[in-house]
């Protein structure tokens, strides 16, 4: 049998600029580097097998031998070092093996598919519900700004036109609110920003996945304040959006939709893809209709627990359809989310019950 020949290289120890040649051999479970020129001599160094980083395979590109010691091997001959690690059993990263052969790769890769194909049916609405609770605030918070940035630079979030001093009222507001609806210390964390929209997005109110509520001047035109005290109706809009981050709705979706950018970027080493697309997830996703109905039912116990009429929400459907008379309320098109129809939301709000 044909054993491959010893790979030899360049030793630059750290120290030196100076390379050395050397003859690399195993013997045991120790790398051992060899003098060239005289290879009977004992071992010129000696590792241990386990704490050497031998080279990935590439298929361009020099094959370098990481020391323990900071060492490092540049190997002259790619060809000979790879014959020679294939018959020395050297450990392959696994993914660079099978991006390597390509049939693996496209079975892998139709595996992978697959995987999210069902996943995304069953698994991962349920993963991400699970996996919500354990995202920390900050990386909330990071979700939250670049969406923000991100909704800025689109347009979609304009400077407000509504007197000064509205944010802080509204801000107050709310979190009297919260403070009378949640034990001390329970509330969802929100932060409250007043933006003017562009017309197409009417009267609105959105909730980020770290607890960014952001309303538009429209919404509180639409609802003028009464008795300078926020309209019910503006209310009952804030605590619907509260308990949409209550439920973590936006967070799980993000989780869910980046799931797969998450596998893809895993299989093609880049995650920066998936990041830079999370803005766009959050604002285009929207909820499912049983995300809105818990929302609706955690802002209804929000509202009779800080004493405010739940019928304001009424008067926000019926201000709603005056205003906008071509608008069918019944169809889940209008403004950033899907929500019920306003027909069931109304009832609702008006008894209680659905
Ligand atoms: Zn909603």
């Amino acid at each position: 049998m044909n054993s491959p020949t010893s790979p030899e290289g360049q030793l630059f120890d750290g120290r030196s600029a100076q390379g050395q040649l050397v003859r690399l051999s195993l013997e045991g479970a120790e790398l051992c580097l060899h003098r060239l020129s005289d290879g009977a001599e004992p071992a010129l160094k000696r590792y241990p097998r386990s704490a050497v980083t031998w080279p990935e395979k590439t298929r361009h590109g020099v094959r370098q031998v990481l020391l323990p010691d900071g060492g490092v091997v540049s190997l002259a001959d790619a060809a000979v070092w790879d014959a020679w690690s294939a018959q020395q059993g050297l450990e392959q990263v696994l993914a660079v093996r099978w991006a390597l052969s390509w049939p693996t790769a496209l079975v892998s890769m139709g595996v992978l598919v697959v995987v999210l194909l069902v996943s995304g049916i069953w698994g991962l609405p349920w993963a991400a519900e699970k996996a919500a609770p354990w995202v920390p605030q900050s990386v909330r918070e990071q979700i939250d700004s670049s969406a923000m940035a991100q909704l800025r630079r689109q347009g979609w979030l304009l400077p407000s036109q509504m007197p000064e001093g509205t944010a802080q009222q509204v801000e107050a507001e709310l979190r009297r609110m919260l403070s009378a609806a949640y034990p001390a210390g329970e509330a969802p964390r929100v932060t409250l920003a007043v933006y003017r929209m562009p017309d197409w997005a009417g009267p609105n109110a959105f909730a980020l996945p770290g607890g960014q509520v952001v309303v538009s001047d429209a919404l509180l035109r639409l609802l003028p304040a009464e008795d300078g005290r926020l309209h019910p109706g503006v209310l009952g809009v804030l605590a619907h959006e509260v308990g949409h981050v209550h439920r973590q709705h936006g967070l799980r979706n993000v989780l869910a939709s980046s799931a797969t950018g998450v596998l893809l970027g895993w299989w093609v080493g880049d995650y920066s893809s998936t990041l830079a697309a999370a803005p766009a997830l959050i604002i285009q996703a929207g909820y499912s209709r049983s995300a809105e109905r818990e929302a609706d039912d955690e802002a209804l116990r929000i509202l009779r627990a800080a004493g405010v009429d739940p019928r304001g929400m009424v008067a926000f459907f019926a201000a709603l359809k005056k205003a906008y008379p071509e608008r069918d309320g019944d169809s889940p098109s209008f403004g950033l989310a899907t929500h019920p129809p306003d027909s069931e939301r109304v009832k609702l709000f008006e008894t209680g019950r659905r």
